[in-house]
């Protein structure tokens, strides 16, 4: 692949051209393959904006939308397979949430950006009819080949499904990745029956976390292209004809392992750096590496319903 240029965008929310710079990127000989991969922990390489008329915050310039869509379809990720237990655990705690709130046991649910298709075996399993599009070849394969399930190796719009085809749409840790995602919601408004429900999670940028950690907060990776708060949200959800059912705080379970490493990615100086490795050392000999957390690191989860 030749060198691939980057391209300016306008705000995806309300479609302005008029923004401050919030910081900006370091210029990296990094392809697009080597940085979209969703465990690889990037950051720092595209300029942060926010928008003035919206306060939407956003990468600009960045790569063009196929060629970031191309290059997480090419990438490997054996760190998103290796915590196989604790995201299901996630997972069932997730579906336990959405069967409570909407009401709905053993619909048809779609789930976007599936990855290697751990909520799709949790949903199957409790009886749903559960189906999942994800651009990763090597992700989807991977699932199919563990679990048998039914995952299409491409983007929600790239795989045409007829209109009001689901009871439940789930993006978990998917929309911030996505290149366009006004045009995501509006697709999946379209997938869903009326009085469907639409499940988001997002790193908010709103969040304590994020303003206490700012350029250090754990989310702040080359893999996000969209920052988030629940204000900006809730209006591109709004803007798509959604209304809000349920906002709330979501917690992930992940190894102690995982988190040390996520630690790491704050310490940037000599002291911080010492002090998670030692406690993955430590973690090590206690052999507590794969102890299961259950931890709140600032993302908020909406549920919304078609109108
Ligand atoms: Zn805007």
């Amino acid at each position: 692949m030749g060198k691939v240029g980057k391209e300016y965008v306008r705000c995806n929310l309300c479609g302005a051209d008029d923004y401050s710079v919030l910081w900006a990127g370091k210029e990296t000989a990094l392809a697009p393959k080597d940085i979209y991969s969703s465990s690889k922990g990037v950051m720092g390489t595209d300029t942060l904006v926010k928008c003035r008329m919206c306060g939407l915050i956003y990468a600009n310039p960045r790569f063009e939308g196929d060629v970031i869509v191309d290059a997480y379809a090419e990438a490997e990720d054996e760190v998103y397979i290796s915590q196989a237990e604790n995201r299901m655990d996630t997972f069932r705690r997730g579906l336990d949430f959405v069967e409570k709130k909407t009401g709905i046991r053993g619909g048809r649910i779609l789930d976007v950006g599936c990855a290697s298709g751990f909520f799709l075996k949790v949903a199957r399993d409790r009886g749903w009819d559960a189906e999942g599009v994800e651009p990763n070849k090597w992700l989807v394969k991977w699932g199919n080949e563990q679990f048998g399930l039914r995952m299409k190796a491409a983007t929600m719009r790239e795989a045409k499904f007829p209109a009001e085809s689901f009871d439940v749409i789930t993006m978990w840790d998917v929309l911030e990745h996505t290149p366009d995602p006004d045009a995501e919601l509006k697709e999946a408004r379209r997938l869903l029956k009326r009085g469907g429900f639409l499940l988001v999670n997002i790193p908010d940028s709103g969040s304590s976390f994020a303003r206490v950690f700012g350029k250090r907060w754990w989310f702040v990776l080359s893999v996000h292209l969209y920052y988030f708060t629940t204000k900006t949200l809730k209006a591109m959800l709004e803007k798509n004809g959604f209304s809000v059912v349920v906002r709330k705080r979501y917690f992930q379970t992940l190894s102690l392992a995982y988190l040390i490493r996520m630690l790491k990615h704050l310490a940037k100086n000599p002291v911080g750096s010492i002090a998670s490795d030692t406690m993955g050392s430590v973690a090590r000999v206690l052999r507590m590496e794969k102890f299961p957390m259950t931890y709140y690191a600032g993302q908020t989860l909406f549920l919304v319903r078609k109108e």
